[in-house]
């Protein structure tokens, strides 16, 4: 698996502070189709309240569109939802959990 592919669904984070290694994961293309071809694989619908989000991925607050990142999220990422042009950051959520917040 290539390092250096292009990953619109995650900024890249400058001096990561963090210092264990993120797992990292391979996506697929799970046919999300408002995004072009080669993005589909950064995002996947959500299925409402019962879907379990993976620590890689996080729900967009305003289209409520899953975007996927190839490696696991941490709070102070920033992602880009391409399906509404919308900048998002992860924060910690108050159950130890990741939430999102909208980024303006
Ligand atoms: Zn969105």
């Amino acid at each position: 698996m290539s390092s250096v592919d292009v990953d619109p669904g995650a900024d890249r984070t400058r001096g990561d502070a963090d210092e264990t290694p993120r797992r990292r994961y391979e996506l697929e293309d799970l046919g999300f189709d408002e995004v072009p071809k080669k993005y589909r694989k950064f995002y996947r619908r959500w299925n409402g309240p019962g879907d379990t989000i993976a620590p890689n991925e996080a729900l967009c607050p305003v289209c409520k569109v899953i975007i996927r990142s190839p490696r696991e999220l941490r709070a102070g990422d920033r992602l880009y939802c391409m399906a509404c042009m919308t900048r998002v950051r992860i924060v910690a959520g108050e159950n130890g959990g990741l939430e999102t917040e909208t980024l303006y």
